[in-house]
């Protein structure tokens, strides 16, 4: 039988560090990551054929668990139709109906193939729609991988220990500023957009603190900035209509991404008509795409949001508020300090030997997360069958498959997990 190790093997012969994406490659945990085969509802297996619940969830792109049979079907159906024409398709024109009535002030919506192209294309966007350079971004959120945006970025970026990244120019950043998170920033007229995860979920889990949101919504105004919400992970998961409605404060942009493809590779960027008509074909802000809209993609994505409601919602918010208690207590019992901080059914996890108080800016997140506990608690679990993030800025993505079962073998693991490190 092939291992996890043979794969691993293979995979960096012909793929830097045998990833695709660098936050996979346990390189901020050490050891081989599993190579996965195959995922059903809350589990993945391996090519060893080892089971794990799976807390990953393709970071946030499935809202229902792997597999479900719904979006198989979906997917079966559109892919006898044909995978992709450039042309419209009533699949897109579907999604998009579905994003806009959600989610209220969100009335035009441009599909795009990856959160990274959608935030990309809303900086676009308001640069164009305000004729003015400047970017605000917050340390450690992290808006896909385009120039402008990775400096200070988290989930990967952050993993590695990277201001940025090597072949981004200065040139590409000099428009771009980076202002703590959870404080609203002097701005002035030069500023084109303010871009904040409304919720911080890639630098670990970072709630924004009351008046944040609203204080970043008036300074846009005073200045005629435009606020730009990156919900590419609080979209269609913190709620039916995301971060915007939850804390009711309205962006002038949003983008999306993750949930909304159903596991397939989606973004989207949206607003008002009014800005959004800057865009080609009915403005000069030119963005395009040879797979926007994709029909496997926009049937995957329509069939999650249409198996979703409010009470799913409150449901996977009320198991995860509980799960996240329980969490805690194990692990704080076993002997470790530990945080699990929640908002609706994101949460967190902080695991730390001294006892310290919930993270509210990066800084303060990696004062945590140095402390290199995390590392060993992560394998201890993985040995137990429970598979977190490969990395401790990362959030726990429960899905809807996930049931009490899960919860407290979990809990149960968590707690063997931590006293395991704990005695070192
Ligand atoms: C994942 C993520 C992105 C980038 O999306 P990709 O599909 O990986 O390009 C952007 N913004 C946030 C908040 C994200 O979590």
């Amino acid at each position: 039988m092939s291992t996890n190790a043979d794969w691993f093997e293979r995979a960096r012969r012909v793929i830097p560090g045998g990833v695709d994406s660098p936050v996979r490659s346990f390189r901020s945990v050490g050891g081989t990551p599993y190579t996965v085969v195959s995922g059903e509802g809350a589990y993945v297996t391996d090519v060893e054929g080892r089971r794990y619940i799976d807390f990953v969830q393709s970071y946030g792109a499935s809202l229902l668990g792997h597999a479900h049979p719904a979006v198989r079907a979906a997917l079966h159906e559109a892919l006898d139709r044909g995978t992709t024409f450039g042309a419209p398709t009533p699949g897109e024109v579907l999604l998009a109906e579905a994003m806009t009535e959600r989610v209220p002030g969100l009335e035009q919506v441009r599909l795009v193939s990856s959160g990274t192209e959608a935030v990309m294309s809303a900086v676009r966007l308001a640069r164009g729609a305000t004729g003015r350079r400047r970017i605000v971004k917050f340390d450690g959120c992290y808006h896909g991988h385009s120039d402008g945006l990775l400096v200070a970025g988290g989930s990967g970026v952050a993993q590695l220990g990277l201001p940025g990244s090597a072949g981004v120019t200065d040139g590409a950043v000099g428009d771009t500023v980076v202002a703590p998170y959870n404080v609203v920033p002097e701005i002035d007229e030069t500023v084109a957009a303010v871009v904040v995860e409304p919720v911080a979920a890639n630098m670990n889990l970072v709630a924004p603190e009351p008046g944040f949101l609203e204080g970043l919504r008036a300074a846009c105004v005073r200045v005629g900035a435009l606020l730009v919400f990156d919900e590419v992970i609080t979209g269609f998961r913190l709620g039916p209509a995301g971060a915007s409605n939850h804390f009711g404060v309205r962006p002038d942009l949003w983008t999306f991404g993750k949930v909304i493809g159903g596991g397939l590779p989606v973004g989207a960027f949206g607003g008002s008509r009014e800005v959004m008509a800057h865009l080609a074909p009915l403005g000069p802000v030119y963005q395009a795409g040879t797979l926007s809209g994709n029909p496997l993609a926009t049937a995957a994505g329509a069939t999650v949001l249409s198996l979703v409601g409010p009470a799913d919602y409150e449901e996977l918010g009320a198991r995860v508020g509980r799960f996240a208690a329980e969490l805690e207590a194990a692990v704080t019992s076993a002997g470790l300090a530990a945080r699990v901080p929640t908002v609706g059914p994101l949460a967190g996890l902080y695991v730390a030997r001294e006892p310290f108080s919930t993270p509210r800016n990066v800084v303060e997140v990696r004062a945590v997360v140095e402390s290199d506990v995390y590392p060993a608690f992560f394998h201890a679990l993985l040995r137990r069958g429970v598979a977190f993030a490969p990395g401790a800025y990362e959030i726990l993505f429960p899905s809807l498959a996930h049931h009490e079962a899960e919860y407290a073998r979990t809990v149960e693991a968590a707690a063997e997990a931590a006293a395991e490190v704990a005695r070192g």
